[in-house]
């Protein structure tokens, strides 16, 4: 047997077609409260992998949620594809392993865009509405990420005369903002719950010259408002926001609902298995 060289090492370990390299000698480039960015195994593709940390609140609250990682890279994936499925571009390519996704390198624009259908959350404190209330339509926010001043609001004009992004710019995220709602809203109508609202965000791909703009980050509990359509249950991270409980229980129904995790199936595989001989 001839000596085997490092890279031909790596090679010998291809992870569905994709050169899989040891998470010990990845580059990270990027560590959120939620998830963390490593180096992916081609030019333009990044590792995101999804930890199992709860943050709120500016991270001035936060916790460690056992398998809501798991669970979160499962519905992520899942909406993912699909929207990439419809002619929605997203930065998904393919799900790696239980915790890891690969997916395009963007150049993130720095704005929370928040979808609503339903008054909820911050809306219904800054405008005094019934959480609850039905809106006359969908509406857009945006939001400057920068935790340093807590998210703000912002305006089009804010964002516009910043520089944070072109008119053109909006004017494509609102027209992705209102594809993913009607999509996500039918999809889950469909498994009897109701999106009040949620927050998406966008990145600049480079592409031979060109450049467009996709979705990207994840859209999962974590970022969406997810009710119950007959009981109104929250099946969301407001359970953890709020103090509720049983947030990995309601994660993992939706995810049973969507059809990704089997009646009996646990998203850790946690605890002990029973091995037939
Ligand atoms: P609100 O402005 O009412 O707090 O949030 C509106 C929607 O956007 C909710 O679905 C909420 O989960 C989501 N959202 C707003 N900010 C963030 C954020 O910083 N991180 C995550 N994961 N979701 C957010």
């Amino acid at each position: 047997m001839g000596h085997i060289e490092r890279s031909e090492h790596i090679n010998f370990m291809d992870f569905n077609n994709t050169r899989y390299i040891p998470m010990s000698r990845r580059r990270r480039i990027y560590e959120g409260k939620a998830k963390v960015l490593y180096e992916g195994p081609e030019p333009g593709t990044l590792i995101q992998h999804f930890k199992d940390d709860a943050t709120a609140f500016n991270a001035k609250k936060h916790q460690v949620i056992e398998g809501k990682g798991v669970l979160n890279n499962r519905i992520s994936e899942y909406l993912f594809q699909h929207l990439n499925d419809i002619g929605v571009p997203t930065h998904f390519i393919r799900r790696l392993n239980m915790r890891e996704q690969l997916i395009r390198e963007v150049e993130i624009v720095p704005l929370e865009v928040v979808v609503r259908n339903v008054a909820a959350g911050s809306l219904s404190q800054r405008l005094g509405i019934e959480e609850g209330t039905q809106l006359p339509r969908s509406i857009i926010e945006f939001y400057y990420k920068n935790d340093q001043l807590n998210d703000p609001m912002v305006s089009e004009e804010h964002v516009t005369a910043f520089g944070w992004a072109t008119p053109q710019e909006i004017d494509d995220i609102m027209a992705l903002a209102i594809r993913v709602n009607d999509f996500l809203t039918g999809l889950f109508l469909g498994i009897g719950i109701r999106l009040v609202d949620f927050k998406m965000e966008c990145g600049r791909l480079f592409e031979n010259e060109m450049m467009r703009i996709i979705v990207a980050d994840e859209i999962s509990p974590d970022s969406c408002r997810l009710w119950d359509i007959k009981s109104n249950e929250k099946l969301d991270k407001d359970r953890f926001r709020r103090d509720l409980g049983g947030l990995l229980e309601a994660y993992t129904e939706v995810a049973k609902r969507l059809g990704i995790l089997m009646e009996n199936e646990r998203p850790l595989g946690a605890g002990p298995v029973l091995v037939k001989g």
